[in-house]
């Protein structure tokens, strides 16, 4: 009476569950994160615990062997729900299908040559292997694609885990005692049936925990980024630097502002889109330039910033010039131009800071600095001084 109750109770949080996981996955467009596969996976295991209440006491009847090819059917469909969210596009109908046949057939021989028990225990046995595969498969994604879900993970494993001995223990348990080991009164039944019930009360709302940081992650990233050029926006560079100065032994950062020159002319030449390659190529040309660690970002128009951390003046008027002598060399191919176009930017560079505050002030030194650059006749690297915008004061180093 109480292991139906439990199971009566698991039917429902497995169906609400199910379309839960289902209403979620209508929600993601692309990437579904795998939760239409949860959802299939949540509404079969709903489903056998259904025809196990309607079967009443086991027995061979086409009732149970539908319940056993769902049952074991739900880890499989899991893991490939498992692995689509870890974003590798996996094909669930043909290899559900594909077991549902082998495990049926299987069914029928067995319970032909060998009884209903056999075909009990061979459930119990089959289920135990198919947790074993999946506890090891999160163990090496723990290693592999989920560093991140290092603690979830963990959780996952080893309520997967307990799941394996659980089946395998239930398995001995009805080889040697017949199919009174599976009476619904008995402890161990109650005991399978609670595990089980905790298990879907943790495993659903933890499935939801990791798609809501999924995409919580995913929208932060896009809202750091510039669309075009991928590069960091405003946004994300503050919030680079602020993650960098959180570091207690962070070195003082410098800005290099470029400024694309005469980039009206570019757009009004060849049109908008031409324009919007050209901004690609520079964009492409500063991350293959910056050193690791320097944060690249687009913060207007045709207009660059990229902060290089823990560099002195010579270091960062160097970087600034490698900068701009790669933009200047680099060819950008214009669909429906002859021969390549070139570009040439204004950088200017600001003295260093150290932490948030200092960063308008340094913001306004490199756009001094760069104006003075553009006055100076463009294509040039200009340092920066704590003056802001007064020229007699400002060094400047000149194109090689
Ligand atoms: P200067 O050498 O003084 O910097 O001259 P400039 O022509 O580069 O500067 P100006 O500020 O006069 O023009 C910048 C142009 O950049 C104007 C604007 O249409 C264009 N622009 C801004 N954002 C984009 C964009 O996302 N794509 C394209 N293709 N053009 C853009
Ligand atoms: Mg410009
Ligand atoms: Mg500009």
């Amino acid at each position: 009476m109480i292991a139906n109750l439990i199971v009566g109770m698991l039917c429902v949080h497995l169906l609400c569950f199910a379309a839960m996981f289902w209403l979620i996955s209508t929600r993601l467009q692309e990437n579904k994160l795998g939760m239409n596969a949860f959802a299939v996976g949540n509404a079969m295991l709903g489903s056998a615990y259904v025809l196990q209440l309607l079967g009443g006491p086991p027995d061979w009847e086409a009732l149970s062997v539908v319940n056993h090819t769902l049952t074991l059917c739900v880890p499989l469909v899991y893991a490939v729900g498992a692995l689509r969210f870890f974003g590798r596009p996996t094909p669930l109908l043909q290899p559900v299908l594909a077991l549902a046949l082998a495990y049926t057939v299987a069914q029928a021989l067995v319970q032909w040559l060998a009884g209903p028990v056999a075909r009990y225990a061979m459930l119990s046995f089959a289920s135990a292997l198919m947790f074993l595969a999946m506890t090891g498969g999160v163990v090496h994604a723990m290693r592999n694609v989920a560093i991140d879900l290092r603690v979830e993970m963990t959780l996952f494993a080893l309520l997967i885990g307990g799941l394996a001995v659980l089946n395998l223990i239930k398995g001995v348990l009805v080889a040697q005692g017949g199919l009174q080991a599976l009476d619904m009164g008995n402890r161990f039944q109650i005991g399978f049936y609670i595990y089980m019930s905790f298990l879907a009360t943790v495993l659903a709302p933890s499935m939801i925990w990791l798609v809501l940081r999924r995409l919580t992650d995913a929208l932060r990233a896009t809202a750091a980024r510039d669309p075009l050029t991928q590069l960091l926006n405003r946004r994300g560079l503050l919030a680079g630097l602020e993650a960098y100065f959180r570091t207690r032994a962070a070195a003082p950062a410098r800005l290099v502002m470029l400024d694309i020159d005469h980039f009206k002319r570019i757009n009004d030449s060849y049109g908008h889109q031409a324009g919007d390659l050209v901004l690609s190529q520079v964009a492409e040309v500063l991350r293959q330039t910056l050193r690791r660690g320097d944060l690249a970002s687009r913060t207007g128009g045709e207009e660059f910033v990229a902060v290089c951390l823990g560099v002195d003046d010579g270091g960062v008027l160097q970087l600034a010039e490698r900068l701009r002598a790669a933009i200047e060399r680099q060819e950008v191919r214009l669909p429906g131009v002859q021969g390549p176009v070139r570009c040439t930017v204004t950088v200017g560079v600001s003295l260093p800071f150290d932490g948030l505050k200092g960063l308008e002030a340094a913001m306004q030194q490199a756009d001094a600095a760069l104006y003075r650059g553009k006055q100076a006749g463009r294509n040039r690297v200009e340092l920066g001084h704590s003056g802001g915008g007064d020229p007699e004061v400002a060094p400047r180093a000149s194109p090689a």
